[in-house]
């Protein structure tokens, strides 16, 4: 089974306030995006595709291996994936779509994917308990609802897929949909989507503090 790896690396990363794209942010050293590509690989993927934001693609070559191919994203997350998806090639059996922005996942979660996907499954997501009392709240920020949280999951990347199930669930998706992660495009497409447990260190990077969280993870 090859796989093939779709890195969504072409966010701008506004609420990090940095100077430069989230993905391009140093955890260590390192951009975020080289952490995540690095997993990618660790965890048996075979190629990987990043999607950059247009004007700073001389920057992301320069952070990444030459054998690492680079496609412009797009507007939102979903049009990124999409670019990057068009790029990956018809070779591969299997695509697994990571966020740059989830710099400390560690290799076993790439590894469970896969596993996951050699077993049948045309979709798998990593996932993680939920273990805070969740609300509904009204207009007004009132509790409306309390929400049983036995079986709600927290989801994560890299989400991985049958390579012609992706393809056709992006190619019924209408131009313009957006869509917070790929799990839910495939849904939309009547897909099943299994689950393997995900990973804490996987948390993504949004707001300074979480980069500040993984340095402190880095400097264990
Ligand atoms: O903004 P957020 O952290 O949810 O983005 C998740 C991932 O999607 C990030 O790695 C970001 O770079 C990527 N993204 C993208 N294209 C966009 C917006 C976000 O590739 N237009």
């Amino acid at each position: 089974m090859s796989a093939v790896g779709v890195v969504a690396a072409a966010g701008s990363g506004s609420r990090l306030g940095a100077d430069r794209p989230k993905a391009l942010v140093e955890l260590a050293g390192r951009p975020l995006v080289a952490w995540a590509v690095e997993t990618l690989l660790a965890g048996g993927v075979d190629e990987v595709v990043v999607t950059v934001p247009a004007a700073d693609r001389a920057a992301f070559a320069a952070a990444l291996p030459g054998r690492v191919h680079l496609v412009e994203g797009g507007a939102t997350r979903t049009a990124s994936v999409r670019a990057g998806l068009a790029a990956a090639g018809p070779g591969a059996d299997v695509v697994l779509v990571h966020d740059a922005a989830r710099p400390l996942t560690p290799p076993d979660v790439v590894a469970r994917v896969l596993a996951a996907l050699a077993a049948g499954a045309p979709a798998v997501v990593p996932v993680l308990p939920v273990v805070d009392t969740t609300v509904v709240v009204d207009d007004g920020g009132l509790v409306a609802d309390a929400v049983p949280r036995a079986r709600l999951r927290r989801v994560q990347t890299p989400q991985g897929f049958d390579r012609a199930v992706l393809v056709a669930a992006y190619a019924g998706l209408p131009e313009g949909a957006e869509l917070t992660d790929d799990a839910a495009v495939v849904r939309a497409a009547g897909v099943p989507v299994a689950t393997v447990d995900g990973d804490e260190r996987a948390a993504k990077v949004t707001v300074p503090h979480d980069l500040h969280l993984a340095g402190l993870q880095v400097a264990r």
